[in-house]
């Protein structure tokens, strides 16, 4: 990390500018107290104050590659100077390029992609394919979800932020997907899990129409929501669900996706291939924003003869996919999903499992590759959970004394209602790692007080 000179007066001066005009995302804006941010590089970010964090967030867990990766920046300056912008219509050099790199590492056949700006935009034309390739209107979605902020999106997305940010949109139905933890279905085993998980996927089916239902919409492993692995043969089942009624499958990797897990593609894992899937956040790492839909042969076919009704001004925008080229190739080059799953076997799974022996605010630790979970309880018996809000919607006690206790010892922690995720760059190196669980260890001894 360069040395870098505190500078608090410019930094109050960027908070002051902050404060009067940006209006913030999910904020009650005059709650909140944004960081000012100096700078960041790798799996670092500093303030103007001195401060340096360890990034256990990845931003929007989406910096897959650390930030200010010098050939992607350099990727990105060389396009601009070469050529800024180009719409959508046309062939361009660098976006049939991104397009193929994507296309050669999706699974099975989703060799056409769809460019957006984002994972929501992503979200909401993959429903779009699936109405419009199978004559149906019903959508369904998990409960525990997170799918975007826009309409679409929004109402697919299972947990309550849902709740006030959309009127209900029609033929969205949501069903539960499995969670052993915290089994919906209050199954013993992941085996049960899965089973029941399955028969009421089939049971939602059969009483909302077979005939009706145009896609079932599942991130292949739950992000925001809580990192929740599915059990084996979950997926499969689903896949064969779908297969069986002409159901559109689309797998959201919008956050799973690009290495995070330590394969390409979170779906590796499981062996299926959905018929659409998205994808956005690191693909590029961020560092322009772009998202898309990979599409199967045969949903493409349904679109040569007939119009895609569909489009965005920015789809497919050169410095974006300038950066999704540099972005691939680093990753190939330094071998970063290979280093997502090494560290996830090596370091963070081990490291994480020991701080759960030690810390009973632990409840389940759950993850793989650079992508984990902390399930933070009161009550490790009842699984009961440290309480994550109050009224007002600010973070109640135990948890923001949690958090900040973390940034105390200089890490930025992910923290979602009652959990912690643990969701580094996925090159970080073994040294930041450990030094991002040995403040994990302290900040859990204050959690641990709120325990019973
Ligand atoms: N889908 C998933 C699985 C996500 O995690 C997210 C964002 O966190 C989105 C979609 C929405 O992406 P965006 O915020 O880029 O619109």
């Amino acid at each position: 990390t360069p040395h870098v000179e505190p500078d608090p007066r410019a930094g109050a001066a960027v908070k002051a500018a902050d404060r009067a005009h940006v209006f913030h995302s999910w904020s009650a804006q005059g709650l909140i107290d944004p960081l000012a941010v100096a700078g960041a590089e790798g799996s670092y970010f500093w303030d103007y104050d001195g401060n340096r964090y360890l990034d256990f967030t990845s931003g929007l867990v989406y910096t897959n590659i650390g930030y200010q990766h010098p050939r992607v920046v350099e990727a990105i300056q060389e396009q601009a100077g070469r050529l800024a912008t180009f719409a959508p219509a046309f062939a361009v050099d660098v976006r049939s390029e991104a397009a193929r790199l994507i296309a050669e590492r999706t699974p099975g056949d989703l060799d056409k992609i769809f460019f957006t700006n984002g994972g929501a935009e992503a979200v909401e034309n993959a429903v779009r394919m699936a109405r419009l390739h199978t004559g149906r209107a019903k959508v369904l979605s998990a409960y525990r979800s997170y799918h975007g902020a826009t309409s679409t999106a929004i109402n697919l997305t299972g947990d309550p932020r849902r709740w006030a940010s959309d009127t209900a949109s029609a033929g969205v139905v949501h069903f539960w997907a499995p969670f052993p933890y915290r089994s919906p279905f209050y199954s013993a085993t992941e085996a049960e899990e899965c089973a029941r998980a399955l028969q009421h996927l089939e049971d939602t089916i059969a009483f909302e129409g077979p005939g009706t239902v145009a896609a079932i919409v599942l991130e292949t492993i739950p992000g925001t929501a809580g990192i929740m692995t599915p059990p084996p043969g979950y997926l499969a089942g689903v896949r064969e669900i779908c297969d069986r009624y002409g159901i559109v499958f689309v797998l959201d990797e919008v956050m799973a996706g690009f290495g995070r897990t330590g394969r390409w593609f979170a779906a590796e894992h499981y062996d299926v291939v959905p018929d659409l899937m998205t994808f956005a956040k690191g693909v590029n790492s961020g560092y322009v924003p772009l998202g898309g839909v990979a599409i199967s042969a045969e949903i493409a076919a349904t679109f040569d003869k007939r119009p895609y009704p569909g489009g965005l001004t920015y789809s497919g925008h050169p410095l974006a996919c300038a950066a999704a080229v540099a972005t691939i190739r680093v990753m190939e080059d330094e071998k970063v999903v290979e280093q997502a799953a090494h560290i996830g076997e090596t370091v963070l799974g081990p490291g994480l499992r020991a701080l759960a022996e030690r810390h009973p605010s632990v409840g389940e630790v759950r993850g793989l590759g650079a992508f984990w979970a902390l399930d933070l309880v009161r009550d490790r018996e009842t699984r009961e959970p440290l309480v994550p809000y109050n009224a007002s919607g600010e973070a109640a006690a135990p948890m923001a004394a949690f958090g900040a206790a973390c940034k105390k010892n200089g890490l930025w922690p992910f923290i979602n209602m009652n959990r912690t995720h643990a969701v580094p760059a996925c090159n970080i190196t073994e040294a930041e790692a450990k030094e991002g669980l040995a403040a994990l260890d302290e900040a859990l001894s204050v959690a641990d007080e709120h325990t019973v």
